[in-house]
């Protein structure tokens, strides 16, 4: 089976990852410090704060911002369940922006729309989160612009888009957001195993994040609330957790980091070339707006089975047999039993409906050669009768 995804591990990345198993320290050594440090430079924020996967991330970067019981978060349909899950970690409430139809992304017009009625009833969002779906940025200028003029936070969900750029610039340089998230998940364009990071421009923040990551526990002087009793002592100053990552993990991801830009050229390459294999297609391709350079975690392919008369799952099941890992990103998350249960509609966001209906992912990957390629996008021909 050609997968959807899959990781590519070098014997540069088998010996940093030796390098540390044979070293003093597994845990809170020397390279997670460097792995952030290195992160923070290559895409251009102050700060980074790693932790064990993405979904930390998101939970800490919630707490940082205060989000509380009373509060709201917004965030896509389209997107894995993390990215809402946070807020409920907080015990928040959230709620969903529809999707544009042509990128996918959280649409802004939407989003504006649902903010004037928001501030109607009086009930805006805390926090944001637009998520960078395949890799490919949302309209962060026009987020923001709403940001200041709703005063609300945003947390981007940039799991998807290590590597990827907007307006010429990487996404985590946080210009237009308070924190922006990676994740270092195998399936993702860089990996740690397991693992994940926040990125800002704030030093508060940073503070926070750092304390909440290890238990809300600070051995900094400066920071104490009773008189320093010793080189043993420490103080727990909140409700922390240990959301750490491993200096195993970190020497991964930072020997993967080094490859960041030509997997996103390769991936973008590979992307092209199914543009041009699949048009002429009874086919929707993934749209790219001029401001944004993909990581092309995902190529997403939208079909009409409903017009075309044919089956969706009989013909994911055919590719599937045939050898074609295809998959779906993603089931609208208020679809989700856990999330109707907290009383959405099932066919609460018309745009997500469509997508959800049409969408299949196909295989693109680092590992994925041109004949491979080119076995997938014959079965998706011949399965569609083409
Ligand atoms: C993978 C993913 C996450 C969660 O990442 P983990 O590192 O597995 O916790 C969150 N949001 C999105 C959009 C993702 O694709």
């Amino acid at each position: 089976m050609i997968p959807y995804g899959k990781q590519d591990i070098t014997l540069d990345d088998i010996n940093a990852v030796k390098d540390v198993l044979l070293s003093e320290y597994l845990t809170q050594g020397p390279a997670v410090p460097h792995f952030e440090a290195t992160l923070a430079k290559k895409v251009g924020a102050e700060y980074a704060v790693a932790v064990n996967s993405a979904t930390s991330a998101l939970h800490i970067s919630c707490l940082a911002l205060g989000l509380n019981k009373n509060d709201w978060l917004w965030t896509s349909p389209i997107s894995f369940v993390a990215s809402s899950n946070c807020a409920l970690y907080c015990g928040a409430k959230v709620d969903f922006v529809d999707i544009n139809d042509s990128t996918y992304n959280l649409c802004p017009i939407a989003l504006e729309k649902k903010l004037k009625e928001a501030a109607a009833k009086g009930c805006l969002p805390k926090v944001v989160v637009p998520v960078h779906l395949c890799g490919q940025s949302c309209e962060m200028k026009s987020i923001y612009r709403l940001s200041k003029q709703y005063g609300f936070k945003v947390i981007e969900d940039a799991s998807h888009a290590v590597g990827a750029k907007y307006c010429d610039e990487y996404i985590g340089n946080c210009k237009y957001s308070d924190i922006t998230i990676f994740s270092f998940h195998p399936v993702k364009i860089i990996t740690c195993g397991e693992g994940g990071v926040a990125l800002t421009n704030n030093s508060q923040l940073n503070q926070t994040l750092n304390l909440l990551r290890g238990h809300g526990i600070t051995r900094d002087s400066s920071k104490l609330k009773n008189r320093d009793e010793g080189s043993w002592y420490y103080e727990q100053l909140s409700l922390g957790y240990n959301y750490r990552m491993t200096d195993i993990h970190a020497a991964l991801g930072l020997s993967q980091l080094e490859r960041v830009d030509k997997y996103v050229e390769y991936r973008q390459s590979m992307a092209k070339m199914y543009d041009a294999k699949l048009a002429d297609m009874p086919i929707k391709l993934p749209q790219q707006e001029k401001d944004t350079y993909s990581s092309y975690h995902l190529y997403p392919i939208l079909i009409d089975f409903k017009s075309l008369n044919i089956d969706k799952q009989e013909y994911f099941n055919n590719l599937r047999n045939s050898g074609v890992g295809v998959n779906l990103h993603y089931i609208p998350i208020y679809k989700q039993p856990y999330y109707k249960s907290l009383g959405f509609e099932y066919n609460y966001c018309s745009n997500a409906e469509i997508y959800y209906e049409q969408t299949i992912s196909i295989p693109l990957h680092q590992k994925l050669s041109t004949e491979e390629q080119d076995l997938v996008v014959n079965n998706i021909k011949k399965f569609l009768g083409c």
